[in-house]
């Protein structure tokens, strides 16, 4: 016999003849003891039981004084809808049954009974009731989920939606400082320029006046640098890949690039072809090398060689290899959400290489975040932004980040920028 969580079956027996109540209660309690058995003796007192009780089953004559089983049928499927009703006939008797089915009785039996019979029938009614039961417990729960799930759903909306006023704001807020900055900015310089020409040779003020122009010169820098990042977050940074001559393109930005920094020499392996041309946006690419380049020379002593090695090659590494664990690793780069997009793929790839000041192991995985400067870097200045920038820059191109650096010994940064 089925029963839901505990719940027990209990059977309500109407029939006014005490005799024929009393022999199928004693059957039955010898072949389903598990039924909880109740007696009423006719419609009426069967309602007052039904109350107390609460009977999943009802076995009923149907001709008794009162109140017979048909009207206790009606009353029973308006106050207890649920409750199956089995019906006892007389042997001839081809119509009640009939109406007691339209009326929605579960089933019935004729007499004199046959208790096999009886348990059977009885034993089904359980059956189904458990069943619809439990059927509608799980659809409450179900509704219950959904209400939930619709009020999780609302909620983040409204946080999104708030999460994009607050971004909005901050896009616009730093746009309008940032762009507020510029004019006075192009006013010093301008004016620093204009009293260069009237100091003459007094070196004293020439180095004052230099030293407003450095300054200016950074802060103009770090104004760019913001606009930059802002306009990527706005998605206002269209993604424009062009053909470049990767060989060509690099040596152009090493001599910029060792321009900032005394001449320093930069050791650059290509094995491309000098005459391939492959599909980058040059701009991003530009601020890729030039801020990875500048981060080499600029966190390692002047006579520390710097190297940048370009080449083409498949991806060796899958998701489960990567040494993500490791202290002195840290990978950027939506690998993990799909790493069949990676697999077999060839990867134009850049590497940069220090023996520099090293980043430390506590802060390897966040040194791309806007600002973030490592604890090492004492008097070295900076903005903490080029990092920043340059992933940006490669997710624009659906790239990869490899970063392994050991704190004194130096830094490797590996990008791969995926071909087609
Ligand atoms: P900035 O150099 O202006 O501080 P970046 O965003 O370029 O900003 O770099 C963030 C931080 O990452 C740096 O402050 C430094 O701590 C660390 N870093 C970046 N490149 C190197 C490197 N080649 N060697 C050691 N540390 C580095």
């Amino acid at each position: 016999m089925p029963s839901n969580q505990g719940k027990k079956a209990h059977l309500l027996l109407v029939d006014d003849e005490e005799l024929a109540r009393n022999l199928i209660q004693e059957y039955l309690s010898l072949v389903a003891p598990e039924i909880i058995l109740h007696q009423a003796i006719n419609g009426k007192d069967a309602l007052e039981k039904i109350r107390k009780c609460e009977p999943q089953v009802i076995l009923s004559d149907i001709i008794m004084p009162e109140m017979d089983g048909l009207k206790l049928l009606k009353e029973v499927k308006k106050t207890f809808p649920p409750t199956k009703v089995i019906f006892i006939t007389a042997r001839n008797d081809t119509e009640a049954p009939i109406q007691a089915l339209k009326l929605g009785a579960f089933d019935y039996l004729r007499k004199p009974l046959v208790m096999e019979e009886v348990v059977h029938v009885v034993k089904k009614a359980f059956e189904e009731w458990f069943l619809q039961w439990d059927l509608k417990e799980k659809e409450e729960a179900l509704e219950k989920n959904i209400k939930e799930l619709k009020q999780i759903e609302k909620n983040l909306s409204i946080a999104l939606s708030r999460e994009k006023e607050v971004c909005g704001m901050k896009t616009r807020f730093i746009s309008v400082v940032s762009h507020e900055f510029r004019t006075p900015l192009t006013s010093i310089r301008s004016s620093a320029e204009m009293l260069e020409d009237y100091i003459g040779e007094n070196e004293k003020a020439k180095k004052y006046i230099f030293f407003i122009q450095t300054a200016v010169g950074r802060l103009n820098e770090l104004i760019e640098e913001i606009l930059w990042l802002n306009k990527v977050e706005d998605e206002k940074q269209i993604f424009k890949p062009i053909k470049v001559k990767i060989k060509d393109f690099c040596e152009k930005i090493i001599e910029e690039t060792k321009n900032g920094f005394q001449d320093r020499n930069i050791e650059f392996v290509c094995t491309l072809d000098p005459r391939q041309e492959l599909l980058l946006d040059e701009s991003l690419m530009v601020k890729i090398l030039n801020n990875l380049l500048a981060n080499a020379f600029k966190y390692s002593s002047n006579d520390a060689k710097v190297s940048l090695t370009v080449f083409i090659d498949t991806l060796q590494l899958d998701n489960d290899k990567l040494p993500k664990e490791e202290k002195n690793f840290c990978f950027l780069g939506n690998l993990t959400l799909n790493p069949e997009s990676y697999e077999n793929r060839q990867f134009l790839t850049f590497v940069v290489r220090d023996r520099g000041i090293g980043i430390p192991e506590a802060e390897i995985k966040r040194i791309f975040e806007p600002f973030f400067r490592g604890g090492n870097v004492g008097t070295i200045k900076g903005t903490g932004l080029g990092l920043a920038i340059v992933k940006k820059a490669v997710e624009k191109h659906g790239g990869l980040i490899l970063l392994r650096s050991v704190p004194k010994a130096g830094s490797e940064f590996t990008i791969l920028i995926p071909l087609e």
